[in-house]
């Protein structure tokens, strides 16, 4: 019989897909790391499992403990899948700009939703940080993850995401393309692709307007998942070889075209990155390969993205050009 032991044995071992249509123009091969395939929709499965044995190892997690994090969602589905199975209660802290469809899905895995707003500091007593830093200190056996400190996070890529990708591009891979929101995918993917190659595969951070990793200024954007106003301990600034800095506008236009057109219905975080990797392709020759991760499946994006009154209403696509892409893809 061919069956798995249990969900979470289903992590990791994501596909390459080629991009066929979106790079139009385009010579180099463009091939897309899809993390939706994680049995909790994406690449966060991947260093849930690695926190989480650690921190039993430590003893920062004993039985029945409490995890609390503070998560924009997928982080939150990674441990609760691991929690469950190992008898820990989860406590998760949102901020409100995280969907009402992703919190749902956070409370149908059983873990508790605690929301707090975006728009505040990080030093600020009501931000997602110092909430979850207060609940982990007075909930008894509370333990926090710490997705944006914890090196078990960046490690998990370097273990799995990193030689997937060099295995299944033969070593053929010049270029890999990504967002970054704690760093860690970037950060352990791209050390492993640069080991591998001796340096030779150019890391690429695509990163949106009004987060700072590309060095710009930080201010509100809708895009979820990626960018920061302060740069975290799992994110290795030694990584990167360059940035491409990507609007909301930009980012959600190619993810629903992204749908429409490679049958990919994936997040915001990944239109982001395929905007970045096509501009980076755009000048490559024909013979480079390009890999860009698409960090989560769109699923969770259908009141925001992927509704036309909420793209108009915060000014990311006009009518006129929601209207003309419903026309083309209906052509
Ligand atoms: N996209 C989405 C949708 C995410 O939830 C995350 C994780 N915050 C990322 C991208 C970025 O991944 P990382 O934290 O490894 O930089």
């Amino acid at each position: 019989m061919r069956f798995a032991n249990s969900v979470t044995d289903l992590i990791g071992d994501t596909p390459l897909i080629r991009l066929n249509r979106v790079t139009e123009g385009v010579g180099a091969t463009v091939l897309a790391k899809v993390e939706f395939f994680n049995p909790g929709g994406s690449v966060k499965d991947r260093i849930a499992v690695n926190i989480i044995d650690a921190a039993e190892e430590s003893g920062a997690l004993r039985p029945g403990g409490t995890i609390v994090e503070p998560t924009s969602g997928n982080t939150g589905v990674g441990l609760a899948l691991v929690a469950q199975q190992r008898g820990y209660r989860c406590v998760f802290v949102c901020p409100d700009k995280v969907s009402e469809d992703k919190r749902a899905v956070l409370r149908a895995y059983g873990a508790e939703v605690v929301v707090v707003p975006s728009n505040v500091t990080p030093e600020d007593p009501q931000s997602y940080y110092s909430v979850s830093d207060r609940l982990a200190r007075e909930i008894p056996g509370g333990f926090k993850p710490d997705q944006f400190s914890n090196q078990n996070g960046p490690r998990s890529h370097y273990e799995s995401t990193g030689p997937e990708i060099w295995r299944d591009t033969e070593g053929k891979l010049t270029h890999f393309i990504v967002g970054a929101g704690t760093g860690g995918t970037v950060s352990g993917t791209g050390r492993y692709l640069k080991e591998a190659s001796d340096g030779a595969v150019r890391v690429i951070v695509a990163d949106p307007d009004g987060s700072i990793y590309a060095g710009g200024e930080a201010f509100g954007y809708d895009v979820e998942g990626v960018g920061e106003d302060y740069i975290p301990d799992t994110y290795d600034p030694t990584i990167p070889d360059g940035f491409e800095t990507v609007t909301d506008a930009e980012s959600f236009a190619m993810t629903r075209r992204l749908a429409r057109e490679e049958g990919l219905l994936v997040g915001g975080s990944s239109g982001m990155a395929v905007v970045a990797a096509l501009r980076v392709a755009r000048d490559l020759p024909d013979d480079a390969v390009v890999v860009v991760l698409l960090p989560d499946s769109g699923r969770g994006y259908m009141a925001k993205v992927f509704h036309d009154d909420w793209m108009v209403e915060r000014g990311h696509m006009s009518a006129d050009d929601i209207a003309a892409q419903t026309a083309s893809s209906a052509a």
